[in-house]
């Protein structure tokens, strides 16, 4: 049997992988095919993709979008996204915008309590376009701030935390139109990283299915068993298909391995086929 990862992250965003590195590991782990999902950007994908050609290796383009709810964020990926995306480019090229500008709030907050981070010093660590957390803790470890990323957040950085900041993000109806409406197949990101009531949760992919919504990722590598069981119950009730893959971001979450998440993860290459034939139905290009 083959498998597949359908949600991974590189230098573009957070992750520390370049997207040729991702995509060749990807390879070297036997995957069948593999997404790259990075956070609010698209410019990893056209080397991802010409990295996959060489190593004979499926790619999807894709990209992960974070939107507003009553119960905080929730996830959304895109998969097939097209190369022409001018609609969706506006809109990241603006939320971006908005993530500079806090992350200048975060390290002034930061300076306040003696640790100085300097806009420079934080793109340099980042590399790519979509800069975040993620990179300001990767930089309060490197300066011996904190031991390790965990306490970055749980320190300073995550909600709590004495740097945090609220991110600006998306409604979550916003954020499937404007994918869906490029052609590309929207699949509601890890919906069991917190516990949600589950009529709740029903009434959202409800609300997204009549905005273009497609599918649920029922596998992740924080999802239990029960969870995914959860996630393709609903998926099968509402007619939505499944996505599945690790999140993986390279050393930022050094456990999680492509394809494998943290070590139980395998998503099946069928998963792939049933979201292509869904994708037939529609007279959308695979
Ligand atoms: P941002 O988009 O800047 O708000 O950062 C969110 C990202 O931070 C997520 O996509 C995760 O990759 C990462 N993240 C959140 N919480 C943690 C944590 N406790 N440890 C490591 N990474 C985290
Ligand atoms: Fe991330
Ligand atoms: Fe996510
Ligand atoms: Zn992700």
């Amino acid at each position: 049997m083959r498998f597949i990862d359908l949600h991974t992250h590189s230098q573009a965003s957070d992750g520390t992988d370049s997207p040729a590195q991702l995509v060749a590991g990807a390879a070297a782990a036997g995957l069948a095919a593999v997404a790259l999902t990075d956070h609010d950007t698209l410019s990893g994908l056209d080397e991802a993709e010409a990295a996959a050609q060489r190593h004979g290796i499926e790619f999807l383009r894709g990209c992960e979008l974070s939107t507003r709810t009553e119960y905080g964020e929730m996830h959304i990926l895109g998969l097939w996204l097209p190369r022409q995306a001018d609609a969706l480019e506006q809109r990241l090229a603006d939320i971006r915008h908005k993530r500079d500008n806090r992350n200048a709030h975060i390290l002034e907050k930061l300076a306040t309590l003696g640790i100085s981070i300097s806009m420079d010093e934080l793109q340099h660590e980042a590399q790519g376009e979509s800069v975040g957390r993620p990179h300001i803790a990767a930089l309060l470890v490197k300066k011996g701030a904190v031991p390790d990323m965990e306490t970055a957040f749980r320190e300073y950085l995550g909600s709590g935390g004495r740097a945090y900041l609220p991110k600006e993000v998306l409604e979550p109806e916003e954020a499937v139109r404007l994918m869906a409406g490029l052609g590309a197949t929207v699949s509601l990101a890890h919906p069991c990283l917190k516990p949600l009531p589950p009529d709740w949760l029903e009434a959202f992919v409800l609300r997204l299915k009549a905005c273009g919504l497609s599918a649920i990722e029922a596998y992740h590598s924080e999802h239990s068993d029960a969870a995914i069981r959860s996630c393709v119950d609903l998926a099968r009730r509402l007619d939505l298909g499944l996505s599945g893959g690790s999140d993986y971001h390279g050393r930022n979450k050094p456990r999680i391995r492509l394809g494998h998440g943290y070590g139980g993860l395998r998503v099946p290459l069928d998963i792939l086929e049933d979201l292509k034939a869904r994708r037939r139905q529609q007279g959308l290009p695979c």
